[in-house]
């Protein structure tokens, strides 16, 4: 399954389409490519129905593809025969939104951590077993006590943790983690997101990361994509992203981060959005942001922007970077 030169995941030209009655079409992700590099963590961001989460369940294999291709390690995982996906489910783990629906509410926390072990055979006997969930409990910050309780008896964040050692009990080198602290208080989404961190400088882990907030994905991602209406509209390396935004809907996401010094909040204005995204079903024909769009050309309306390179590694869909396009915009204007 391993090739030197390949990315751990290679994304191109993903769509996922869903049936939208009378011959519609949702489409829930429209052509997005990427790729996660080893021990690299990806953000993907976007407001509810987005396709944020479809593209990341898309990715993993977890929804069959509409058309593109998705190579874990240079393989194509949706045409990984039955044998071949669960091998793949000892490489790719998934930690969940909600980790209330997430855990069996009638299995104590062992069960749940030793299922992964026993499914692919990782211990040589129950000694094995129990010192490698001990071990995960450990990795987590919970205590062994914990074991032997059922999952009711835990908090949002305990019971966050507890998935979180559940996806490592097979030892997995990618983890998806689909929105895992939006469910929690704001007081604990640091410490789940801490601990991600240090998991994956320990374990070396590649991750892709979804969440609906900039400053919740800002110090765990390597590279931020923000998805808008099924596609990639802005992708670019972290730091840069935060310190200068190109795409406008990128600028109002970042605008709406809470500042700590009072100061520097007062002197920003926050960009309030009007309306709200178009529905994926038959979207528009240009670009899917246009009536939100202070910026907006006429030649928005028409044409749908395609993702290019502006900067080093960083990318974006808008025709205001475009200077071909602004040129036939300028000549329309005169006309
Ligand atoms: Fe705004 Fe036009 Fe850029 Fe879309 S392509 S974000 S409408 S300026």
């Amino acid at each position: 399954m391993m090739s030197e030169h390949c990315a751990e995941l290679e994304v191109k030209h993903l769509c996922k389409y869903f049936p939208a009655g009378r011959k519609k079409v949702l489409h829930a992700v429209d052509d997005v490519s990427f790729r996660i590099e080893k021990g690299q963590t990806l953000g993907i961001v976007g407001e509810s129905g987005c396709g944020k989460t479809t593209c990341g369940k898309t990715s993993i294999g977890l929804l069959s593809r509409t058309s593109g291709e998705v190579l874990f390690r240079g393989v194509d995982i949706h045409s990984m025969s039955k044998q071949e996906r669960f091998e793949l489910t000892g490489h790719v783990q998934m930690v969940f939104q909600d980790p209330y629906a997430s855990l069996d509410p009638h299995q104590l926390v062992y069960d749940i951590i030793a299922e992964g072990i026993r499914n692919h055979k990782r211990a040589k006997n129950r000694e094995e077993e129990k010192q490698m969930v001990l071990e995960l409990l450990d990795m987590v910050g919970l205590r062994p006590e914990h074991a032997s309780r059922n999952v009711h008896e835990f908090s949002g964040g305990q019971r966050q943790r507890i998935g979180i050692a559940r996806a490592l009990s097979v030892d997995p080198d990618f983890l998806f983690c689909d929105e895992p602290v939006s469910a929690l208080d704001v007081s604990i989404q640091a410490q789940i997101i801490n601990l991600l961190i240090r998991l994956k400088k320990q374990r070396g882990l590649t991750m892709m990361f979804i969440a609906h907030d900039l400053s919740v994905v800002r110090h765990i991602s390597d590279n931020i994509a923000v998805m808008y209406l099924g596609n990639m509209i802005e992708y670019s390396p972290a730091a840069d992203l935060y310190k200068h935004p190109y795409h406008p809907y990128t600028e109002a996401l970042l605008s709406a981060i809470p500042i700590a010094d009072p100061d520097l909040a007062q002197q920003r204005k926050p960009i309030i959005l009007e309306g709200d995204a178009p529905s994926p079903v038959d979207p528009p024909e240009g670009c899917g942001f246009c009536d939100r769009c202070s910026k907006r050309m006429n030649i928005c309306r028409k044409k749908r922007p395609e993702l290019r390179e502006i900067e080093n590694g960083h990318m974006v869909a808008c025709h205001l970077y475009n200077e071909i396009e602004i040129k036939e915009e300028k000549k329309t204007n005169e006309v």
